[in-house]
């Protein structure tokens, strides 16, 4: 087949790629009528409401030239060929005909998965491995006539495998990006994979790939085994670098008189590093470290897992149910929450979260506290009008824009003998209504680590959420919600409602 030829003007973009990338699932309408009546099967119980999202972490990218390593079990990935939508301008809330006006343009991109039954809603153990997510050089909006009619083809070791189109999809790309944006806030460099053709053509290690899109080019890597080599992974351009963690002691970071400090407890609030001490209200916190990727676990506590249903059952020998999260998703200490108008089950969930503080991977539970650099108190709010299934909540549910509160302090490990002996327990408006102990997580910490870092790199500053204990109430609009972790510290949200959020009634 000829390699679609590069528009005239094609150049890589003047930005860096800065942001994160986003993909949605089952967005191809004929992959959606080819679950037939798997889609009404428990768990799921009826076909995908909203659109179905996840993230691909900073470990999954990479660029054209890479060499992307396949587990020997089972020795093969499925080769999506997906278009990228590269976000221009900040887009909240963004109607499907203002939509072109936040693309600043689109790459090619192929998304890697280990083969699965389960397109719904796949582990994430079978995606979010290293360089998994391969990102061609972004092509200027202006330069493609028709984002939604592009021709897409797959060609492993010289043969053609696949030929598609953009086009049949769920959401194309005006309604994909008013979809998502809905809930949460897409940032400029960062990406939305309007998803595969289906069936993606399968390829085994040993062979080289290459795919394109019409008017964006094409892009090659190759796939080797993941036993014989150290994949070189080719860097599309970083999201971050190694963050750099952990003075001994409690510490955060708080925005004030318009700089951005690093902070440390003081019996009248905080103390910041050129001496000033404020009390904890005059300071604006952040969460306490910079964030790389986030961890979320689901179901990891038993008494939790019987209380959301009856017909639930998790165990340690089940795989840990993992998804991921964004960043936007992130509010700090103090912060504000929004509950939607006409919701009827919003619940806080109190959790400890685990710091990375060097590179994972490969690492056997035995070893790896030695990974952990501290702690932090999340609470990971959760809409469960938008739950679709238990087992792996959609983004819309768990990646709303503020709904994930972190701090106040990161708490080095060195400071915590023993973080599977902590006691949780969360206060609505002063009243406990949910109290548990770490020492009941279904997956402990080492478990966790050694399950992620089996198929992916777990890099410094990327986050475990690992999960929460029974007691999870509703909350409405003006309560205060404190989630304490002994030791670990007190984190305090208040939910608004749409007027803080500027949200319009319809
Ligand atoms: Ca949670």
């Amino acid at each position: 087949m000829e390699l679609t030829p590069l528009p005239a003007s094609f150049t890589v973009a003047p930005w860096r790629l800065s942001g994160v990338v986003y993909g949605a699932l089952v967005n191809h309408t004929a992959q959606l009528a080819a679950l037939g009546d798997a889609v009404h099967a428990a768990p799921y119980k009826a076909p995908p409401a909203h659109a179905v999202l996840q993230v691909r972490p900073r470990n999954t990218l990479c660029g054209p030239g890479s060499a992307v390593a396949v587990p020997a079990d089972p020795g093969v990935v499925d080769v999506g060929v997906s278009l990228g939508i590269v976000i221009g301008r900040t887009a909240c809330r963004v109607a499907a005909e203002d939509a072109p006006g936040v693309v600043a343009g689109y790459l090619v991109a192929a998304e890697l998965g280990l083969p699965t039954e389960s397109h719904y809603r796949p582990a994430v153990r079978l995606k979010a491995r290293d360089g998994f997510t391969v990102l061609g050089p972004v092509v200027p909006a202006a330069e493609v006539d028709d984002p939604d009619q592009l021709a897409t083809w797959v060609q492993v070791d010289g043969e053609a495998r696949h030929q598609g189109s953009t086009a049949g999809r769920v959401r194309g790309v005006a309604e994909l990006i008013a979809a998502v944006t809905e809930f949460m806030t897409l940032q400029p460099g960062d990406v939305l994979l309007l998803g595969a053709d289906s069936p993606a053509p399968r390829a085994a290690a040993g062979t080289a790939v290459t795919l394109g899109i019409a008017d964006l080019g094409s892009l090659s890597f190759s796939l080797v085994a993941e036993a014989v080599a150290a994949p070189a992974l080719a860097d599309p351009s970083p999201i971050g670098d190694g963050t750099q963690l952990a003075p001994r002691g409690a510490v955060a970071r708080v925005a004030h008189a318009g700089a951005v400090h690093t902070a440390w407890p003081h019996p009248q609030g905080v103390q910041l590093a050129d001496g000033r001490v404020l009390r904890e209200d005059e300071v604006q916190w952040l969460p306490p470290f910079e964030v790389g990727t986030i961890l979320a676990l689901g179901l990891n506590y038993a008494d939790h897992v019987k209380e959301l249903s009856k017909e639930l059952t998790v165990t340690a020998k089940d795989e840990p149910l993992v998804f991921l999260k964004g960043p936007g998703a992130l509010v700090g200490h103090r912060g504000l929450t929004r509950r939607p108008a006409g919701v009827a089950f919003m619940h806080y969930e109190c959790e400890l979260a685990v710091v990375i503080g060097k590179a994972a991977r490969h690492v056997a539970a035995k070893d790896a506290m030695a990974h952990v650099a501290g702690y932090t108190v999340c609470n990971d709010y959760a809409i469960r009008d938008y739950l679709e299934n238990w087992y792996r909540p959609n983004l819309r549910v768990k990646n709303r824009d503020g709904a994930t509160a972190l701090g106040p302090w990161f708490v080095p490990a060195a400071d915590v003998p023993n973080p599977h002996a902590l006691t949780l327990r969360t206060l609505v408006n002063g009243q406990v209504t949910q109290q548990g102990s770490t020492a009941n997580m279904v997956n402990d910490i080492p478990a966790l680590i050694e399950y992620l870092s089996e198929f992916m790199t777990l890099q410094a500053g990327d986050v475990i959420l690992t999960g929460t204990p029974e007691g999870v109430v509703n909350v409405n609009e003006g309560d205060e919600v404190v989630c304490e972790i002994a030791g670990i510290g007190r984190l305090v949200n208040t939910i608004v409602g749409d007027a803080a959020f500027s949200v319009i009634p319809a």
